[in-house]
């Protein structure tokens, strides 16, 4: 069953879109300071193509949250813009955040829910009414293989469903723009091929999604944009190849290797060295 959000009153078409169409995500000269004085945004400018399944990587304290936090309203940025679809996150909140879901890095469900109650209370929470509410549930329990499940609890759940579930719930009010926090931290080998196979028949259908991952592989393999952030800024972005080429090495790992400074623990250094 389609995953896929319906037509957007005055959008441009999501998947293929031609060039020229409004981007998904575009920030521009993004600065944040927390109270504390940590400058963890220093004049970010970044632009997802409509459509694009785009990957940012960085080392942790590098800004990736700050950055997520700042689009979907969780932090006030000090200065500079983020546009959702065109619309301001700051001026015009509500429309941003509706073309926004959030599959976060924590399993933060609410354990004494169903599973339908989970996505119904969220389709709540974003204006859905009560009918569509219903369908939508059905649709992404089904899609994403929850359906036999609808009426337990959340915390009766493994921790692959559990993952699934914050999925759909990021789906339900049929959002745009995807933000996928590290999404398999920490799960086995087989949740994560089968999560890469959700999150990329969504893309497919149609919806925009920004990923991060320390996963390298993950990256390569999911995303045709990525973007490189440290000290709260973006510091190269381009195909796994063009980074590689960027950093005058063969493998998007070696090319994180240069960005973090630790080139001395590339794969093909220590294959020399036991030669
Ligand atoms: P990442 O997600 O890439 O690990 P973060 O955005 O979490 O990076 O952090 C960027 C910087 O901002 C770090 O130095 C971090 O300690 C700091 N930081 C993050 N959140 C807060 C906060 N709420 N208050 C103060 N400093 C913060």
């Amino acid at each position: 069953m389609a995953l896929q959000p319906p037509p957007h009153e005055a959008a441009p078409p999501q998947f293929g879109a031609p060039s020229g169409s409004v981007p998904a995500l575009q920030i521009t000269d993004l600065e944040k300071s927390y109270p504390t004085g940590t400058k963890a945004l220093k004049g970010v400018s970044l632009e997802i193509p409509a459509g694009s399944f785009f990957g940012l990587l960085g080392p942790n304290g590098a800004g990736k949250s700050t950055l997520i936090h700042c689009t979907t309203g969780l932090a006030m940025p000090t200065s500079g813009s983020i546009r959702v679809f065109g619309h301001d996150a700051v001026s015009h909140y509500t429309e941003a955040r509706k073309a926004v879901g959030l599959a976060p890095q924590d399993l933060n469900l609410d354990h004494f829910l169903t599973l339908e109650e989970t996505l119904d209370f969220h389709g709540g929470y974003f204006g859905m009414r009560k009918k569509d509410r219903k369908e939508r549930a059905a649709e992404l329990l089904d899609a994403f293989s929850l359906t036999a499940k609808k009426d337990d609890r959340a915390n009766t759940l493994s921790g692959g469903m559990k993952r699934r579930l914050i999925l759909a719930r990021a789906l339900m009010h049929r959002p745009r723009f995807l933000i996928l926090d590290e999404p398999t931290a920490g799960v086995d080998v087989e949740l994560r091929l089968e999560l890469w196979q959700y999150v990329k028949r969504v893309n497919e259908e149609g919806t925009t999604i920004l990923l991060t991952t320390h996963y390298l592989e993950e990256a390569e393999q999911l995303c045709d944009q990525i973007a490189f952030i440290n000290d709260g800024q973006i510091v190269a972005q381009g195909t796994s190849g063009d980074l590689a080429k960027e950093y005058g090495v063969t493998t998007l790992e070696d090319a994180y290797l240069e960005l973090v400074g630790r080139k001395e623990l590339s794969r093909a250094t220590l294959g020399e060295d036991v030669a």
